[in-house]
C-alpha cells in the first residue's frame, strides 16, 4: 500500500504575535502560512482540511489581512495535480476553525469526518471562540458525515490514515498520523496542537485555546507518538518550517 501526500499552499494570514505565544509579543504582527493536505490513496481521494476562504476573511476578520493568489486557492492547487473537487471522496477536518474548513463547500459529494463536538462549537461557540467559527463555512445541507467521538481510541479512516483526538486548542481537535508505506517514514500532522516548532519544543502554548492543560497533554502525546514511530512532525502555521516542506505538485510517499 502506498499513497501520495500533497501539501496544498493556501496563502497567508496575519496575527498579533501574542496569539501564537500566549501572553508574549503583544503589538508585533506575524504573517503565517496556511495549507491543506490532499492524499492520493489507493482506496480514494482524501482531503485533510480545506484552508481559508479569502473573501470570508476579508469580510469577517479583515485585520488578518489575508493574502491568497489565484494560484493558491484549493481548486487551483488541486488542478496542479490534475484533480477536480468533484473527485474527492473524503474530507477530514482537524477542527472547524475558519482556516481549516474554508473550502468545505467545494466538496458537496464527499463524506466528511470531524469531531461531533466541533459541530456544536461551530454553531454555538463559546464567547471567546466566536471569531474562529462559522457554520456556513463548514456545514453543507444534507452533507454526509462521520461524526467522531474518539476519546483515547485511534481511528483509521483508510489504511495508513489514522486520527487521534488531541483537544485543547479546540474541544474536538484531531491530529493525523499518515503512514505512506514504502521507504517514507510516517508523517505526523498535529495541526493546531502546535502552530510552530517553538510552540511544541518549548511547550509555549498558543494564545488561542479552550483548555491549556488539555493542549499541553496533546503536545506531550504528539511528541511521544512521533518519537515512538520515528515520524516527522509537520507544523500547521510555522513560516520557517513551512519553507522546508515539499509543496504540490511535489509530494511525500508514493
Ligand atoms: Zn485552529
Amino acid at each position: 500500500m502506498t499513497m501520495k501526500i500533497y501539501l496544498l499552499d493556501n496563502g497567508t494570514l496575519l496575527m498579533d504575535k501574542s496569539f501564537i505565544t500566549w501572553n508574549h509579543g503583544q503589538g508585533a504582527e506575524v504573517r503565517f502560512p496556511v495549507y491543506a493536505l490532499y492524499i492520493d490513496h489507493p482506496d480514494g481521494k482524501v482531503m485533510i482540511d480545506t484552508g481559508f476562504d479569502k473573501e470570508w476573511v476579508e469580510r469577517k476578520l479583515p485585520f488578518e489581512k489575508p493574502e491568497q493568489s489565484a494560484d493558491q486557492t484549493i481548486e487551483a492547487q488541486l488542478s496542479k495535480i490534475g484533480v477536480t473537487p468533484d473527485e474527492i471522496d473524503i474530507v477530514i477536518n482537524s477542527h472547524l476553525h475558519m482556516d481549516h474548513c474554508g473550502a468545505n463547500t467545494l466538496f458537496p459529494q464527499a463524506t466528511f469526518y470531524f469531531s461531533k463536538s466541533e459541530l456544536r462549537h461551530a454553531y454555538v461557540p463559546d464567547p471567546w471562540e466566536r471569531l474562529g467559527y462559522d457554520p456556513l463555512l463548514c456545514a453543507i445541507p444534507n452533507m454526509k458525515t462521520v461524526l467522531l467521538e474518539l476519546g483515547h481510541y485511534e481511528y483509521e479512516v483508510l489504511p495508513g490514515i489514522t486520527l487521534i483526538e488531541t483537544p485543547g486548542h479546540s474541544v474536538g481537535h484531531v491530529s493525523a498520523i499518515l503512514r505512506p508505506g514504502g521507504d517514507t517514514p510516517p508523517l505526523v500532522f498535529p495541526f493546531d496542537v502546535a502552530w510552530t516548532r517553538h510552540n511544541l519544543e518549548a511547550r509555549v502554548l498558543m494564545g488561542l485555546h479552550t483548555d491549556p492543560r488539555e493542549l499541553l497533554d496533546s503536545m506531550n502525546r504528539i511528541e511521544n507518538i512521533a518519537k515512538k514511530i520515528g515520524g516527522q512532525i509537520f507544523f500547521s502555521h510555522d513560516r520557517d518550517e513551512y519553507a522546508t516542506y515539499r509543496k504540490a505538485p511535489d509530494f511525500y510517499g508514493g
